[in-house]
């Protein structure tokens, strides 16, 4: 059935005033809308967008416009209820069935569905699978959303074995559509979910995970006092911002926060071993701006609306490129500059290592460390190493990582690159890294000589080169994306749509001159990609005087409320009031992130200290 215009513009002006209304947001943000209209048709959707792209919206507005309650599936108990408090924040029906709640409280949920009373019900994957059986064949579901959606693949990084059961949904209710959502998925663990949820005939929706405002540094075993003094100068340079420093163990994040601390640093811990209220209290704190720098675990940071994060800090390796990128993205959310500085040593390789020993799933762990580590260690621009992780394809070199500031020697490695592909072609993209470079350097080993790889052309064609000079510019090859690993294809190379066209000889290939002893001697400096500060949106700053006084109203509101700072208005809104200053309550609503529910509700408070700052009270 062909979508007639008519239909479109009906919806989309239908979802544009419900944006506004309970949002107050004026206008979608790349495919929002198209996601929207799609589920709203009944596909099966997966949308892959980085943490603070705005992927609830494409769930939500569907269930607001629809009649019926949308189910929405999430893993994080301690973030369903923050989203559901949000939701009620804005005027929007919502409640959540997990274990974290009493029976009663489940039961009353239960109940206010039984009238339909809900528009969005959270769930735990676990509950579902218990619940959906009560349910009956013509329950008014408007659509299921899985968030977290990489979670049900093993090959992701955060595989939970609830999530393999999710198919059930769709063979319960074939008819009502399925969008599935994750901020971190490589194309396979993508193809896992649609597989796993067996979706039919999905839409697939990928925004850019290129995150240029953030800079890029890794700094190399820099000995404590350098990294602490690196740590510092961060501080004093955003003084008046703040950010976060991830650390391998508590321990470790408490030495830091001392030092910090014993610095004159307004510094806190955030890890595992606090107290729920303990960590409330940290939380709290680092969202009101009260701290210049948390020092975290990894359990920090997961759903925090903060805007004016600064830099992220990685203290010890992060164990996969997906923790460290989504960790990474929770700086600069408003697009203005932000810093990501990683620290590395082998001892972190070493206390990873026993990590992965640990955790059952060592061959696709072992794998991902390997490709964190060589992140860590690249020569080629660390954003083209990102992005084509996540099989995004780069073209050019971004200008604001520490390879392209400083960039080592190179040389011309289209050749090089054009005999792995060839090699790689003849055999049908059938060997890993090893089998690779014995058959490019003309091995005689029986594995070899059994599959037939001799007797092809390329047979022996890199025989110039060492297998230590191989191993290394093929890994560059990788990082450019030029070349694929498949973990679910016993980790054989496979050849990406970019390096078919390096093999067809359209496109030239830098690599970084491998060096047997020291690497890293570099004279030239690379001109920036325009890219690169072309999406630096300048906005003038907004009064400070103005802005503290606006924040202390968001905090009594939030303390008056028992909510999050952040879900009375986010830092951007106050940014945009102190800076707009409003003077009725129409120019309110029209600041980004003000809806009908909050305008009604806040406008006095806030408008009382807009007018005391500029004299008018
Ligand atoms: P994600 O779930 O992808 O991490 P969210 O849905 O939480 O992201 O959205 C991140 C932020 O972006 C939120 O503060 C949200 O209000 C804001 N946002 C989302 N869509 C829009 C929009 N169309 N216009 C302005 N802000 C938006
Ligand atoms: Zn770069």
């Amino acid at each position: 059935m062909p979508e007639s215009t008519h239909d479109r513009d009906s919806l989309y002006r239908e979802a544009t005033a419900v944006l506004q209304r309970f949002y107050g947001h004026k206008s979608f943000r790349p495919q929002q809308f198209e996601i929207i209209s799609k589920v709203m048709r009944g596909h099966d959707c997966v949308v892959l967008m980085p943490t603070g792209g705005g992927k609830s919206i494409t769930f939500q507005l569907p269930a607001l416009l629809q009649d019926g309650c949308a189910i929405v599936v999430s893993p994080l108990i301690a973030l369903m209820k923050d989203q559901v408090t949000a939701l009620i924040a804005n005027g929007i029906p919502a409640a959540m069935l997990n274990s974290a709640q009493s029976d009663a409280e489940n039961r009353q949920v239960i109940e206010g569905l039984n009238h339909g009373h809900i528009k969005l019900l959270y769930i735990s994957p676990e509950r579902l699978l218990t619940e959906i059986d009560h349910w009956g064949d013509d329950a008014p579901v408007s659509l299921f959303a899985i968030d977290e959606a990489h979670c049900i693949s093993q090959w992701g990084h955060d595989f939970r074995p609830e999530y393999t059961q999710l198919a059930c949904i769709k063979r319960r209710y074939p008819h009502v559509p399925v969008i599935a959502l994750t901020a971190t998925a490589d194309r396979l663990t993508r193809d896992d979910i649609s597989q796993q949820l067996a979706l039919k005939n999905p839409r697939l929706f990928i925004s850019s995970f290129d995150r240029p405002n953030i800079s890029l540094r890794v700094v190399s075993n820099p000995g404590k006092s350098k990294r602490v003094a690196m740590i510092c100068s961060l501080i004093d340079k955003y003084a008046e911002d703040s950010g976060i420093v991830y650390c391998l163990s508590r321990k470790n994040a408490e030495t830091l926060c001392t030092d910090l601390t014993n610095r004159g640093y307004r510094a806190a811990v955030y890890h595992a071993g606090l107290t729920p209220v303990q960590r409330d209290k940290a939380q709290q704190a680092f969202i009101d701006g009260e701290l210049q720098v948390i020092c975290a675990t990894v359990a920090f940071g997961m759903g925090i609306d903060k805007s004016n994060i600064r830099y992220v800090v990685h203290n010890n390796l992060p164990r996969n490129i997906e923790s460290y990128y989504q960790e990474v993205g929770r700086a600069g959310r408003d697009g203005m500059p932000a810093e990501a500085l990683m620290f590395y040593s082998f001892a972190d390789i070493a206390a990873l290592q026993s990590f992965i020993d640990e955790s059952g799933r060592q061959a696709i762990n072992a794998e991902k460390l390997t490709r964190m580590k060589e992140y860590a260690e690249a020569t080629v621009c660390r954003r083209r190493v990102l992005l084509s992780y996540f099989n995004e394809e780069t073209d050019h070199d971004c200008g604001n990582c520490d390879v392209c500031l400083d960039p080592p020697e190179r040389i011309d490695g289209t050749v090089i690159a054009q005999k792995a592909l060839s090699a790689m072609a003849r055999i049908g993209e059938q060997a890993g890294i090893t089998m690779l470079i014995d058959i490019l350097r003309g091995s005689a080993r029986a594995e070899l000589i059994a599959k037939g790889f001799d007797r092809i052309k390329t047979y022996g064609a890199g025989r110039d080169m060492s297998f230590a000079q191989w191993s290394a510019y093929l890994s560059q090859l990788l990082q450019l994306g030029i070349i694929e690993i498949r973990y679910n294809e016993s980790n054989h190379l496979k050849i990406t749509p970019y390096g078919r066209k390096v093999l067809a000889g359209n496109t030239p290939v830098q690599l970084a001159k491998f060096y047997y002893h020291q690497p890293q001697t570099s004279k030239t400096r690379t001109e920036p990609h325009p890219s690169a500060t072309r999406r630096r949106t300048e906005t003038p700053t907004p009064p400070a005087e103005l802005l503290s006084e606006l924040k202390r109203v968001r905090t009594a509101i939030a303390k008056i409320q028992g909510i999050a700072p952040y879900m009375v208005f986010s830092d951007k809104t106050l940014s945009d009031m102190a800076r707009q200053q409003p003077t009725d309550q129409k120019a309110f609503l029209d600041i980004d992130g003000i809806g009908e529910k909050k305008s009604a509700l806040y406008w006095r408070h806030f408008s009382r200290a807009i007018r005391k700052y500029r004299g008018t009270d």
